[in-house]
């Protein structure tokens, strides 16, 4: 009898267990944007309504790991798309991490050359693990589930070349879902934002990750002009010594009544949409 009992009761929680997993698996039909604390730099992470995950930029050192524990399901071993905006650490280390931990689909980045160990590690890890490689230029869209990922830079193909200033070879990308349209600009700086603004592209987004940090070499007016944007999320660290946000990119944020999330503030910011509507929350 007690025996019974013992496999009526394994049974039940194998069963709890099982739901808990199903539960997790589905779709909740929200398009989820997790601006990570990473400290200074830039990781984000965005959960299509389908499940599948993209993984823009990874932060400094290993931050990401714990962030994205926090985030995931336990189970999740898998990111579908990861995004190098450019090879600095601040945004490529903590995919080092990512691409030893996790299973990877495809690596989108612009292939620049870029003197720096840790991004040789990197491509050697891409390589090690098979990974689906993709060089990006502007005006290329890739579908993912339901969302549509619009590369605007760079505009032409920057595979093998040097930059003297590497935030200036930045992916910037807008991210569609449903009516609703959320920009990431990595680290391009004024001189990349001047290219984008003489170019016939399609700017205009709901919500921008405000360029470098906030830093005042990015988010120049004109730029703005175009983007149109209602909110900024800034992804910087507390106290950091680049002194980032700068007061001047802050005022033109508050001249245009944005709303503006930083990560120094208030930790990650979470941000998911319908399609229509998108809300925040911590
Ligand atoms: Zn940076």
């Amino acid at each position: 009898m007690r025996r019974w009992i013992q496999i009526l009761i394994g049974g039940a929680v194998c069963g709890v267990i099982m739901l808990v997993i199903c539960f997790q698996s589905l779709g909740d039909g929200f398009l989820h944007i997790y601006y990570l604390n990473i400290g200074q730099g830039d990781a984000t992470l965005v959960r299509t309504p389908g499940r599948q995950y993209i993984l823009i930029d990874g932060g400094p050192g290993d931050a990401v790991l714990g962030e994205l524990a926090g985030v995931m399901p336990f189970f999740a071993r898998r990111i579908d798309v990861i995004v190098l905006s450019h090879p600095h650490a601040d945004h490529l280390d903590g995919l080092i991490e990512v691409l030893e931990r996790y299973d990877v689909g495809t690596v989108m980045m612009t292939g620049v050359s870029y003197g720096y160990k840790g991004y040789e590690r990197f491509l050697e890890l891409i390589e090690e693990r098979g990974v689906n490689v993709v060089f990006v230029n502007g005006g290329t869209d890739y579908a993912l589930d339901d969302v549509v990922l619009d590369i605007v830079y760079p505009l032409e193909s920057l595979a093998g070349r040097e930059f003297e200033n590497v935030n200036n070879s930045s992916i910037s990308l807008r991210l569609l879902y449903g009516k609703r349209i959320f920009y990431f600009s990595g680290d391009l700086e004024i001189e990349g934002e001047e290219e984008l603004v003489a170019s016939p592209l399609d700017l205009r987004s709901d919500v921008l990750k405000a360029g470098h940090h906030g830093s005042r070499t990015s988010s120049s007016e004109p730029f703005l002009d175009l983007v149109q944007p209602q909110w900024a999320v800034i992804s910087c660290g507390v106290d950091n010594q680049f002194l980032h946000p700068h007061p001047e990119t802050i005022a033109h944020f508050q001249k245009r009544d944005m709303t503006i999330y930083r990560t120094d503030l208030d930790g990650r910011v979470d941000l998911w949409s319908d399609g229509n509507e998108i809300f925040f929350g911590n």
